[in-house]
């Protein structure tokens, strides 16, 4: 199908600085424990952190998609994800077993009761290269991106699938979804998960009524590294517009895909590789091919724009960016408008 587009009347946005990742996954488990506890959903994480470079989750989204889009906007058909080999199945543990307050010894190691092969995080801190000249890692938080053309709406022959007229968040409607599941084959981000008990589909609603209330989502508000941003495309005072459209220092994940995302990332700065006697070179430990293999054209103008802004403050200058990015003041993370920046405050 192709997307017709009607641009909502705003469009609200998150930018996440990779440089700030932990991956403590507070945020993973802000979402699941307010959204995502049913029985058919226990597989699913509307957002969640992976290791990059790694397999990602589900198991390799980030290889070459066949979903997305083509160059006149077709929606192309995607696969769903095995939930063994691709999600992984939740796991269920011997907590009973382990926790039981009977006052005799504990003898049970906490674990989990199947033979696990795949699941979230299973490549955690893996990484890349080789130790200790050029070994890297870093966090990659996912959510779904709510794009300014979303191909889970268009794929979807119930019309359940809508973008939001006043600020661009895009919802699946339940009472219409009769868990086709061409959304989940759509997606190329595999943000669109099947709750196989209530039979429909299910994705992050970048938690709307928070919004509505002026209060960030909240794998934005728990963030302890204070690496997210969440404020409107077209507030040229926010923290997205400065991000993103100022000092082209925020640009989304897989733009290849041609959705449109509406989710950012500043990429991630690296240290040197090592040459053979241990010296610093002048390669960074992260290769750029594969920070473009996510990120695109744009990643290497970003890092140079960012590590030119560091070396102002190394030097002892001063760099408005580095100040944004640093978030002294978690308030300033969040810029919603008038009515709720009073509520935040
Ligand atoms: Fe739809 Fe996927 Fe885009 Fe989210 S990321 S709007 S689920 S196509």
């Amino acid at each position: 199908m192709k997307y017709e587009t009607p641009a909502p009347d705003r469009q609200i946005a998150m930018v996440l600085d990779l440089n700030k990742c932990l991956g403590c996954h507070t945020c993973t488990v802000a979402c699941k424990k307010m959204w995502n506890t049913d029985a058919g959903t226990d597989y699913a994480y509307w957002n969640n952190v992976e290791t990059m470079p790694g397999k990602g989750f589900p198991a390799n989204v980030h290889d070459p998609a066949t979903a997305g889009r083509d160059l006149d906007g077709t929606t192309k058909r995607g696969q769903i994800p095995d939930l063994d080999t691709g999600y992984g199945r939740a796991w269920t543990f011997n907590h009973k077993d382990v926790l039981a307050s009977t006052g005799a010894p504990v003898k049970e190691w906490l674990r989990p009761r199947e033979e696990v092969k795949w699941g979230p995080n299973f490549d955690e801190d893996h990484g890349a290269g080789e130790y200790p000249r050029e070994n890297h890692y870093f966090y990659l938080p996912r959510l779904c991106n709510h794009c300014t053309h979303p191909a889970c709406r268009d794929a979807c022959p119930r019309g359940a699938i809508h973008k939001r007229q006043q600020d661009g968040i895009v919802l699946v409607d339940q009472d219409t979804c009769h868990g086709y599941r061409f959304c989940v084959e759509a997606c190329p981000y595999k943000k669109v998960y099947y709750d196989h008990v209530r039979q429909v589909s299910s994705k992050c609603i970048f938690c709307l009524p928070r919004i509505e209330e002026g209060v960030a989502p909240a794998c934005a508000r728990q963030c302890p590294g204070r690496l997210r941003f969440v404020g409107y495309r077209d507030d040229p005072e926010g923290p997205i517009h400065k991000l993103v459209d100022r000092w082209k220092v925020a640009i989304p994940l897989h733009p290849e895909y041609g959705l449109g995302p509406n989710v950012f990332y500043v990429p991630p700065m690296s240290p040197p590789r090592l040459d053979a006697d241990g010296r610093p070179t002048e390669e960074p430990r992260i290769p750029l091919a594969f920070l473009e293999s996510l990120f695109g054209k744009a990643v290497g103008p970003a890092l140079e724009v960012l590590l030119a802004e560091r070396a102002k403050t190394r030097n002892g200058g001063s760099s408005e960016l580095m100040d944004l990015l640093i978030a002294y003041d978690w308030n300033q993370n969040f810029k919603l408008d008038a009515h709720q920046r009073e509520v935040l405050s």
